[in-house]
């Protein structure tokens, strides 16, 4: 097993630490831009429970797109893949996450993948209740069960900042009603959208969920499933092809483990059949991919031979 100690662990994030410098966290979402871009944390979390950690691991950062894995593992188990694959496809693009491009120029039924904003919101269209109420709340039941922490909830500050400048996922959002793929209100799908990606969290909960993809959908410590293992294999799927949008190739490459990052920084990894790693360092390389993080998984996936390739 890797970094028993937090010692062990402390080095690799004070050596990944150096390059936090070169990165910038997001602000075109106003409230992310409060970030320090000093800040990293790292918390591996063993399928027998133990955890091992280090950096500023108390602090809380929403999830942003490492939702939309979740999300995705919720609406495939609503819906089933057939349908949520006729509605959203299973190829990764070159583009920016949340790039307009395709939709129009290659005149697409669908968007390419969940892993886009495009796809992202077709999949959030797809989460089954009642309302935009119930529906965040199944997909927080979900959360509070894969992270066991039932006090899981979304920033206010963060979602509602979201949601007054959210003028693209908007523009996404009618081409896709345009194009038959969602056909709620968009109002109504940003006010979703946006409170599931203020999701908070700190990088101990989002290592718990990463074990549960790592054991293929099987809590470790209840024993339970709580995804089938044919919807967390298709999730990680995604994570390699899709997770780090496109930068997605040469992480897989250079790390060679399934994960998927968002704009506040965070990244949720699984290393198959072994563990789940959370990570959260706000400064941002061109991709939108914490820069330190990334550094921090090149460590351990070098240091650790953690490549599945
Ligand atoms: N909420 C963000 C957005 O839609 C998520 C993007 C991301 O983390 N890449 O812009």
């Amino acid at each position: 097993m890797l970094c028993r100690t937090s010692e062990e662990l402390q080095a690799l994030v004070d050596e990944a630490k150096r390059c936090t410098v070169k990165g910038k966290v997001a602000d075109y979402i106003p409230a992310l831009g409060k970030a320090n871009p000093n800040d990293l944390a790292v918390a591996i979390h063993y399928p027998n429970g133990e955890c091992t950690s280090a950096g500023d691991i108390e602090k809380k950062f929403t999830l942003q797109s490492v939702s939309k894995v979740i999300t995705l593992a919720l609406v495939l188990m609503d819906r089933g893949p057939s349908y949520v694959f006729e509605k959203v496809g299973m190829e990764p693009t070159g583009d920016p996450f949340n790039s307009i491009v395709k939709l129009e120029t290659m005149a697409l039924s669908k968007p390419l993948n969940p892993m886009i904003n495009a796809g992202a919101l077709a999949v959030t269209h797809m989460i089954k209740g009642d309302s935009v109420k119930q529906r965040l709340e199944r997909l927080l039941e979900f959360v509070r069960e894969l992270t066991n922490d039932s006090t899981v909830f979304y920033s206010e500050d963060v979602s509602r900042s979201e949601f007054e400048t959210a003028f693209l996922n908007r523009s996404l959002s009618y081409f896709l009603k345009q194009n038959g793929i969602i056909n709620e209100d968009v109002e109504e799908l940003m006010d979703l959208y946006t409170k599931q990606c203020a999701i908070e969290m700190n990088s101990l909960d989002l290592a718990r969920i990463g074990v549960v993809f790592a054991m293929d959908g099987v809590d470790p410590i209840s024993g339970k499933q709580i995804i089938p293992s044919d919807i967390a294999r298709i999730c990680k799927t995604f994570m390699v092809t899709c997770g780090m949008y496109n930068a997605s190739g040469e992480f897989a490459i250079k790390i060679g483990i399934p994960a998927k990052s968002g704009v506040s920084g965070g990244i949720m990894a699984a290393v198959p059949g072994k563990f789940g790693i959370g990570i959260f360092g706000p400064a941002l390389n061109e991709q939108g991919n914490s820069i330190a993080g990334i550094k921090l998984l090149e460590l351990l996936s070098n240091n650790y031979q953690l490549s599945m390739f």
